[in-house]
């Protein structure tokens, strides 16, 4: 198996296991490969016939990491080879390639210190615990005959300077930086894949909260409603039942009032009647009484008014009209309720028994003439 270089013009600037204090604090022995001093856009070959396992950024394959930058691995028949800080690649994974095609242009990206390529040798099992990542020094498989004179090189920059006028030429290509790799990489599909996926996250974890703050303010008012609305339905609940109270009460003080009053006026009705009846019962008597009282005078022989005709015409009619103006007084005064009917009577028997008195004194006194 022989390996050719993967570029045209070959500068090795720095050899497989060099600056070991360096490559200490990536906890390696050395350089784990070859540096090949070319200017960036420089056609990157394929080193052997075979099929390329990785293309893209370093991140991406666990064998190579950031610090590659763009970078592929091509597996051939006996090793497996490594290409690092590229522009660009122009293969894809699983694509067979022939020793010598071009499957990318040189560049600087990943950690650098200026434009070059890193060219690497695995195993096909590769050891990773052997002080170089399992990388293996590629010296021995490669036809070394081909190293480039400095005037190559030059050539090398001048041709690339010719086919990349268009784009800037060798300015264009001095602008790989590691500021051009950082913002490449922040441009790169993945990165812009990851940036997304996590601002989408947020956003669906951000209408997530807010849905669920939604939710749960709805469900905390419906509460508060539904206690408001059972408040209110007992408050008028309450108010309705008092105000029927208060209607029974009032309507049962009326229905005593009512009864009470009714009770009254038949209580007064039965008094008048009573008294009416007494009275006119009492009065027929009594005039039946006087008439015969006065029949019994009129017819009697020795009726001789004991003093002048005059005289006793007088008398006789004034205590006639004492009997009859005081019963009417006091039945008007027992009707109208201001003497008790039984009193009433009872003074109209006693005015009535005295004019009668009166009556006979005066018959008296006259048969004694
Ligand atoms: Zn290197």
């Amino acid at each position: 198996m022989a390996l050719r270089y993967p570029v045209d013009n070959v500068k090795i600037s720095q050899g497989f296991g060099s600056d070991p204090s360096f490559y200490k604090q990536y906890g390696q022995l050395g350089h784990n490969g070859l540096d090949i001093a070319v200017p960036a856009g420089t056609p990157v070959y394929a080193a052997d016939d075979g099929v390329v396992q990785f293309e893209g950024w370093g991140q991406n394959s666990s064998w190579m990491g950031s610090i590659a930058g763009i970078c592929a691995i091509i597996k051939h028949r006996g090793c497996q080879t490594g290409y690092a800080h590229l522009a660009s690649t122009v293969v894809s994974k699983g694509q067979t390639v022939s020793k010598g095609q071009v499957i990318g242009y040189s560049g600087a990206t990943g950690v650098v210190s200026g434009p070059h390529l890193h060219f690497e040798v695995f195993p096909l099992n590769p050891n990773f615990n052997n002080g170089f990542a399992g990388r293996i020094d590629p010296m021995p498989y490669i036809n070394t005959s081909k190293t480039a004179t400095a005037d190559q090189i030059k050539q090398a920059y001048r041709d690339i300077l010719e086919r990349d006028a268009d784009a800037g030429g060798l300015k264009h290509y001095q602008a790989y930086t590691i500021e051009f790799v950082r913002q490449d990489l922040a441009r790169s599909q993945e990165k812009r894949a990851l940036d997304a996926a996590k601002a989408e996250a947020v956003r669906v974890a951000a209408e997530r909260a807010q849905e669920e703050a939604a939710r749960k303010a709805e469900e905390a008012k419906k509460a508060a409603d539904a206690k408001k609305a059972l408040e209110a339905a007992e408050k008028a609940a309450r108010e309705q039942a008092a105000a029927e109270a208060e209607l029974a009460r009032i309507a049962e003080e009326e229905r005593i009032a009512r009864e009470r009053a009714e009770a009254k006026a038949r209580e007064q009705a039965e008094i008048a009647q009573e008294a009416k009846e007494v009275h006119m019962a009492t009065t027929a008597e009594q005039i039946k009484e006087i008439g015969a009282t006065a029949q019994k005078v009129l017819d009697s022989n020795d009726f001789t008014p004991p003093i002048s005709d005059k005289t006793k015409t007088i008398a006789y009619f004034a205590t006639d009209i004492a009997i009859i103006v005081s019963s009417l007084v006091f039945t008007i005064l027992a009707i109208l309720a201001y003497v008790d009917a039984v009193v009433a009577i009872t003074i109209n028997t006693a005015i009535g028994t005295a004019m009668l008195g009166i009556k006979q004194t005066f018959r008296l006194s006259s048969k004694k003439q």
